[in-house]
């Protein structure tokens, strides 16, 4: 008999602290919190497999603040 042994990452749900585990699925297992059920998106699930957790707020790379000031100058121009 073939049994796939289940993942868990305890603890590493971002949104509630709780616990991770693989849902079996046949084509495409995916990532879901047993607490929230929370499921994680690819991104999330690949940096999982790889370091064990869940990547910090500050390794995902920040909005360019500059572009975003511009566009809000521009809509202010058009209004005024
Ligand atoms: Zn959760």
């Amino acid at each position: 008999m073939k049994t796939r042994a289940q993942m868990f990452w305890l603890k590493a749900c971002k949104r509630c602290g709780g616990d991770l585990y693989e849902a079996p699925d046949f084509d495409a297992p995916y990532v879901r919190c047993l607490q929230c059920t929370r499921e994680l998106n690819g991104l999330e699930e690949q940096y999982l497999r790889i370091y064990g957790r869940m990547p910090e707020p500050q390794q995902v790379p920040a909005p360019a603040v500059k572009t975003v000031a511009k566009t809000f100058t521009a809509k202010a121009a058009k209004v005024g």
